[in-house]
């Protein structure tokens, strides 16, 4: 292949944002410069769709050898909050990103953003309006109606100045006047409609203080605070398409630098809500427990489910940017996490719903360490010794009194492998009368089929994972299903909300039996639990009380289900 064939090839492979980006550093714009920024309101904390954001942001910067900032635009005292700094912080460090020293807030340009609206005042484009919020809706018109121009458009300027600084100054009570731009009545796009530009709210800034009681509306700082920082290109998401106009009226009117606006559609994953009023509810009404709980899609319950951060940078490589509104297939997610950790996280053997295996030819009181394979796949994770012992537990659905032909496990005269250890083969099995349950097996081993011997090859068709009763560890298990049982809980038939299809079964709890190696188990620690899925140590555990979150299981059980629906 020619080196010009191997550039088309990676031009094509460039999305719609790269492209726009490579032409301008072709072509000279900003001196090349690529700056980006992630700009979180802090109201709430970061989900799957704001990683997606920061892996685009800083990925960009880091590709082309730019710089991303982290600014907050902390514009709402109101809904605003430390504690969502923090978190955010956090998030966006863990996912893998370094903002360096270009941290910001939209608060520090207060002042800034002061001046830019008396230079709108000095120019005639901004007034005074004495109007309150609900007498300016009322007149704001519809899409296809234009609105009707506020008594007190025509002010002076003089009359607007001193008005402006007596709202900074505390004169008047929250709602009774704002600063509105003045740009006309008759735009079909109705944000350009003589646009709120600042409010009085007398409230406490997390950062500010009670030094300002008029707070810039968010559309008047967003964009002139990407100007500020000469951000040379504002991703943000679809829905700012018509502010474009709007924002570029500022940046013109007021005079200075002027960054480019890219949109690209929000990212929205089946089985999921991603609003933040949403997510709210969720946490307050506790139909969930708290932020972090391993159900929600926000980046702190990803990572206490046991999601990697690689895991979730290369899911947003996967997806991509897209210029319309999608779905993602929520086990696109569970696909990527499921890869990786095959690749990284030790097997060990646990049973969730124990039966006991009592191997009866097998000598009272001796223990064999077991030799085990740490990761298959990956041979440097090393080994292990696993206790193998005359009492044993095994999984209920591993054993079968009348089985049909293609069951593979234990049954009443059946043989299978327990995984690293020998052949067994059932001989019999008690069962309680009254209940009908299966309370033990009886089984005897075959002494030359331990694994790694020379003579264990002998095949048989199943093999089993299991626990010595006496070595195993009780942990609790939390097994986590997917939050909603319809695939777009915000498209609910008439009179139903997404609560009304909230999974009941999205939490299981139970208790199981794992072995004895788990003791050294870390908090946030990744193991397979061997035929079973992914499991990571949750925050709650310690090695009194050893606690594990089911990450995903091995396969998708949900498509399979989606497969039996449709045959
Ligand atoms: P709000 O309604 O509070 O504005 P928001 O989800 O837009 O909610 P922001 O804190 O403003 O939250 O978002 C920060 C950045 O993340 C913005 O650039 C926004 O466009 C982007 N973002 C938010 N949600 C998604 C999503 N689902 N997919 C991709 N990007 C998103
Ligand atoms: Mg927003």
């Amino acid at each position: 292949m020619g080196e010009n064939q191997i550039r088309n090839e990676e031009k094509r492979s460039l999305n719609f944002i790269e492209e726009i980006i490579e032409e301008d550093i072709r072509t000279g714009k900003n001196e090349s410069r690529v700056h980006t920024r992630f700009p979180p309101e802090p109201n709430g904390y970061l989900h799957i769709g704001h990683a997606k954001s920061i892996c685009l942001n800083f990925g960009l910067g880091k590709k082309y050898n730019g710089k991303t900032n982290l600014r907050f635009d902390d514009t709402n005292p109101v809904k605003e909050d430390i504690e969502y700094v923090d978190s955010i912080m956090e998030d966006v460090k863990w996912l893998g990103f370094d903002w360096e020293d270009r941290l910001f807030y939209a608060s520090d340009y207060f002042e800034q953003l002061y001046e830019y609206a008396l230079i709108l005042i000095r120019k005639g484009k901004a007034f005074v309006c004495d109007m309150n919020a609900e007498e300016i809706a009322e007149t704001r018109g519809t899409p296809t109606r234009p609105g009707i121009e506020s008594p007190y458009r025509n002010r002076t300027i003089e009359e607007n100045f001193e008005l402006f600084s007596q709202m900074r100054a505390g004169f008047f009570p929250d709602g009774t006047r704002v600063l509105r731009a003045k740009i006309g009545m008759n735009s079909p796009n109705m944000h350009m409609r003589d646009p709120v530009l600042y409010r009085i709210l007398h409230a406490t800034h997390h950062r500010t203080g009670d030094k300002w009681c008029i707070y810039p509306m968010y559309d008047f700082a967003h964009g002139q605070s990407d100007s500020i920082e000469r951000i040379t290109h504002s991703i943000c998401t679809l829905e700012f398409e018509v502010h474009r106009p709007l924002y570029d009226w500022f940046i013109r009117e007021i005079g200075i630098y002027a960054p480019r606006q890219i949109e690209f559609a929000r990212l929205n994953l089946s089985y999921t809500v991603m609003s933040k009023r949403k997510l709210l509810e969720l946490v307050r009404d506790g139909y969930v427990n708290g932020w972090d709980d391993p159900r929600m899609p926000t980046v702190c319950g990803l990572r206490r489910r046991g999601y990697t951060p690689e895991s979730i940078r290369n899911f947003a490589d996967i997806i991509g940017v897209a210029k319309r509104d999608n779905v993602i297939d929520v086990s696109l997610l569970e696909f990527c996490i499921r890869e990786d950790l095959n690749k990284r996280a030790n097997r060990i053997m646990a049973v969730l719903n124990p039966l006991k295996v009592i191997i009866d030819n097998y000598p009272e009181g001796l223990v064999e360490e077991m030799e085990s394979m740490n990761n298959p796949e990956n041979e440097s994770q090393g080994k292990r010794k696993v206790p193998f012992s005359k009492v044993l537990f095994i999984e209920q659905e591993d054993f079968m009194e009348n089985p049909p032909g293609k069951f593979f496990r234990l049954a009443p005269g059946r043989e299978v492998r327990l995984r690293s250890a020998y052949i067994i083969r059932c001989e019999n099995f008690v069962k309680d009368p009254e209940t009908e349950k299966i309370t033990e097996i009886h089984c005897t081993y075959d002494p030359l089929t331990k694994s790694g011997m020379p003579e264990s090859g002998r095949k048989v068709k199943g093999t089993l994972h299991w626990v010595s009763a006496m070595h195993a560890l009780k942990a609790e298990v939390r097994l986590y299903e997917r939050l909603f049982t319809k695939e777009n809980p915000d498209d609910m038939p008439e009179g139903q909300t997404y609560k009304d299809c909230l999974n009941p079964n999205s939490l299981k709890l139970v208790t199981g039996l794992v072995e004895p190696s788990a003791l050294s188990a870390k908090v946030s620690d990744k193991y397979q639990f061997e035929r079973i899925g992914y499991f990571s140590v949750d925050k709650d555990s310690s090695a009194k009380n050893l606690v594990f979150n089911r990450v995903v299981s091995l396969k998708d059980s949900w498509a399979k289900i989606e497969k039996i629906k449709e045959t």
